[in-house]
């Protein structure tokens, strides 16, 4: 029996609702008058408050020298996007259009109002979300960023962008004219590349993720001093699902990512067997959900810096990030998950984000859309890859070092690229050279059984070849297990609980490692299932734990 969703209202609706006269009043704090031009939020400003107009018009205002008009709202309707839910910096000025009357709410005050309004949580998540995917559809953008499709730092920076929904704009410097211009003006040599204008005109120079952080303010809203109940590293499926637990039960959370929120699957095409989602999901928009709902209970995202050490010998806690500053924990988290391993190869890390990806997502696809790729793997990542890329490539090559596709691959799949006219397997066969000038340029793979090695000319090779953990900035504090997994509950034998002097006369709980109060969930701890529903679930799991321990 096939079940039918119920009809949701039309897109218009939900981007910009207007609020009913009964819902208007659960909103209604103060008042106050604007005049024709007050501007109320100038662009890059933190979204700290949202307006209701009562009365008038209020317009949202593209920072361009033209000022075009985004969008004008009117009475009933409120202004605010993604970046209330974040506490980011808007991309846009809000201004008033005409005189008239606004509520103006607090940014504290609506998410408690979303947190205890039903109705008003959908109405204002809706079209906070929906207006975000707009801006980003509409280009409405405060960055510009300057590079090149062949640059791997180029891709790492619009990939830490795109995965952290921040829009951009690309000028390719291979393809777009004008370009040399702004290369002159502001003095950019092919050294600096790639380079970040932001509307006030900063000029970042092949940035690190965190210098783009800390530029465009996605962590201005943070206090680093704070001591708080929560820090979750990791912003993958088990960090975030952790995340919405534990701040939808009252917990101070904050979760510290290195790169983006969404782990292994955000750089998947779609996740197909996730409850809920019949159609599928892609990667990105699960960790843009998990992402809203976790800060619309009040946890907080720091992105950019990654952990480096957890100074675990006291009370509270300290996780060290970046350069050197400390976040205070009661309990800890640890949700790393897992990274891709690296080809076996001499020169490899010249190729890596040009023509070696560890990713198959819309970006890659777009990169080698009518050419043939070269996907390295034979288990439910690779497989994922190689039908996902079949769509646009012209023909994708399948190495495999075995006599076939995994037998932990998904029975879907299998059916899927034995049936894709587009995807050739190679069994027996591993990948031996690869050659270019700058850019991948050709690929060179051994049938292991005859010895035979063929060299092609193709320009994109996608590494799928399982996972090792991402523990090693734990640096001896936790029991590992000897592949570096993290140990954790009953997996702890009483040797390794007496070698790491666990000090209490409790067992370690379910998720627990060998440091009371420090929690590994998902694919980094050992012994875990390595899909997303197990990682989700343990995240939630673990919230229970943490809730114990604090009131120890
Ligand atoms: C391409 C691909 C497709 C997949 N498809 C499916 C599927 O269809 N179905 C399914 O069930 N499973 C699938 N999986 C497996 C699934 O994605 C993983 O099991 C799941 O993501 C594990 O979640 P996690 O939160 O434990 O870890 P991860 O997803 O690995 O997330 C870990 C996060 O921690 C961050 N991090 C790492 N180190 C640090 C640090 N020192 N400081 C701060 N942050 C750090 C990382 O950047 C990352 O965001 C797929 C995996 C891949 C790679």
């Amino acid at each position: 029996m096939t079940v039918a969703a119920p009809p949701s209202r039309p897109r218009a609706d939900r981007l910009y609702p207007t609020l009913t006269p009964a819902q208007l009043e659960r909103v209604a704090a103060h008042g106050r008058q604007v005049a024709q031009g007050e501007v109320l939020v100038q662009a890059g400003e933190s979204a700290v408050r949202v307006f209701v107009i009562l009365a008038g018009q209020i317009d949202v205002v593209r920072p361009s020298a033209a000022e075009e008009v985004v969008i004008s709202f009117g009475p009933g309707m409120f202004t605010g996007e993604a970046t209330m839910l974040s506490g980011c910096r808007g991309l846009a000025q809000v201004r008033a259009g005409a005189d008239g009357e606004v509520i103006e709410i607090a940014r504290d005050d609506l998410l408690a109002l979303i947190q205890t309004d039903g109705e008003l949580s959908a109405i204002f998540m809706r079209a906070f979300i929906l207006r975000r995917v707009e801006l980003i559809a509409r280009g409405v953008s405060d960055v510009v960023v300057l590079g090149s499709t062949h640059c791997k730092g180029t891709l790492r920076v619009r990939e830490f962008l795109t995965r952290n929904g921040h829009p951009h704009t690309m000028l390719d410097l291979d393809r777009d004219p004008g370009v040399q211009e702004l290369l002159d003006r502001f003095h950019i040599t092919p050294g600096d590349i790639p380079v970040i204008l932001t509307c006030s005109e900063l000029v970042l120079r092949n940035p690190t993720n965190q210098q783009i952080a800390d530029a465009l303010g996605f962590n201005d809203a943070i206090d680093q001093t704070q001591v708080r109940d929560l820090v979750i590293v990791g912003a993958g499926p088990s960090g975030l699902a952790a995340a919405v637990y534990g701040a939808s039960e009252g917990l101070d959370v904050l979760v510290v990512e290195s790169t983006a929120p969404g782990g292994q699957p955000g750089s998947s095409s779609r996740i197909e067997n996730y409850l809920g989602f019949p159609t599928g999901i892609a990667g990105m928009d699960l960790a843009a959900r998990a992402t809203n709902q976790a800060q619309k209970f009040g946890a907080q995202l720091m992105v950019g810096s990654g952990a480096r050490r957890l100074s675990c010998d006291r009370n509270p806690y300290a996780l060290e990030i970046g350069a050197g500053q400390r976040l205070p924990a009661r309990a800890v988290i640890i949700a790393t998950g897992a990274e891709y391993r690296r080809l076996p190869m001499d020169g490899l890390s010249r190729f890596e984000g040009a023509g070696v990806y560890y990713a198959a997502t819309f970006m890659e696809a777009q990169l080698c859309a009518g050419e043939e790729v070269v996907i390295v793997g034979a288990g439910n990542s690779a497989g994922q890859a190689a039908v996902f890329l079949a769509e646009a490539a012209r023909r994708v090559h399948m190495v495999i070092r075995s006599t076939g596709l995994a037998d932990t691959m998904s029975r879907y799949l299998i059916r899927r690229i034995e049936d894709h006219p587009a995807i050739v397997r190679h069994v027996r066969t591993e990948v031996v050279s690869l050659e270019g000038n700058g850019h991948l340029e050709r690929v060179g793979w051994r049938d292991n059984e005859t010895g035979r090695v063929e060299t092609h000319g193709i320009r994109h090779v996608f590494t799928m070849t399982g996972a090792v953990p991402s523990t090693s900035w734990l640096g001896g504090c936790l029991t590992l297990d000897d592949k570096g997994f993290i140990k954790t509950g009953p997996d702890l034998s009483p040797e390794e609980l007496a070698a790491a002097r666990w000090p209490l006369a409790r067992p370690p709980h379910l998720l627990e490692t060998s440091r009371p109060g420090v929690f590994a969930v998902g694919d980094v701890r050992a012994g875990s299932l390595k899909r997303v529903a197990s990682a989700v679930g343990e995240g939630s799991i673990a919230i229970a734990a943490v809730h114990q321990v604090l009131h120890e």
